[in-house]
């Protein structure tokens, strides 16, 4: 089914280390795109914030939205975002870094484990105990979650996609459901939203993370708000994927998914 709204709650511009367009160009494709609401997600790694330069490119991301949704008002709403990656990892700077701005949207994601490279960049995972790491990954988003400075909770089976590339391991969510159920209720009861992240349709695993029984899960556990985002990197990919999740979230049982302005949530009804 072709969906009129569609939204985009999860995009990256050059403002991230491996985005490709600027902000105004990315605002004019999803023009282009008919999307009615696009949020700007550019990366900050909580835990090499400064080495990697960081501070700069969230500041410049910041003030280049803050310009594109001037521009694009009345056309497209533009949110003024950003994905917090291993925030609980430095609790003192996250809430520095989000009171510098007024944000609309704060993903919170997880790229690595304690000292331990962004799994993108993991090239094998011989000798390594894959169950161990999403158990403890999955420990890790559960911290993350009680600290709770955060909007939207994203991509929760990042690894999968990585354990599949890499090492050709299809796992399967259903083995890790206590501690899921855990992080799940607590989302809930916090009012986060959960993202259903595209971003995996486009890799070789081709699956959104989470997949559909995660999401119908939250559901059954009293969560309440459901975001959807395409991970974009580049132009063309932004809404890509979002139809699928729109169909996820309604099979699921939500009608509506939910934005994130100025850190409060706005459902928008789906149809
Ligand atoms: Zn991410
Ligand atoms: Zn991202």
């Amino acid at each position: 089914m072709e969906y009129q709204r569609i939204i985009d709650s999860h995009v990256h511009s050059d403002n991230s280390p491996d985005g490709h367009n600027s902000v105004i160009n990315m605002c004019e494709i999803a023009v282009s795109k008919n999307l009615r609401v696009i949020a700007f997600t550019d990366h900050c790694e909580v835990d090499s914030y400064h080495k990697e330069g960081y501070d700069r490119r969230v500041r410049q991301s910041y003030f280049e939205v803050a310009k594109a949704k001037t521009a694009f008002y009345g056309s497209l709403l533009v949110l003024q975002g950003i994905e917090l990656a291993q925030p609980h990892y430095d609790e003192r700077l996250s809430n520095a870094i989000l009171s510098a701005q007024k944000y609309d949207t704060v993903l919170g994601s997880l790229h690595n484990l304690r000292k331990k490279k962004d799994f993108y960049f993991i090239k094998s995972f011989e000798g390594l105990d894959i169950t161990a790491i999403y158990n403890e990954y999955l420990d890790e988003l559960i911290a993350m979650t009680e600290w709770g400075n955060f909007d939207i909770l994203a991509h929760i089976t990042y690894p999968f996609r990585y354990f599949y590339s890499v090492a050709g391991i299809d796992e399967d969510i259903g083995k890790y459901s206590k501690k899921v159920d855990e992080l799940l209720k607590l989302t809930a009861e916090k009012d986060k939203a959960i993202e259903i992240n595209t971003g995996g349709l486009r890799q070789k695993i081709n699956k959104t993370s989470p997949e559909i029984c995660i999401i119908k899960r939250f559901k059954q556990l009293g969560g309440k708000f459901v975001s959807v985002g395409s991970d974009a990197h580049y132009g063309e990919q932004i809404g890509s994927g979002i139809s699928t999740a729109y169909n996820m979230a309604l099979e699921a049982g939500f009608n509506s998914v939910t934005i994130f302005q100025r850190r409060v949530p706005m459902e928008i009804g789906i149809k």
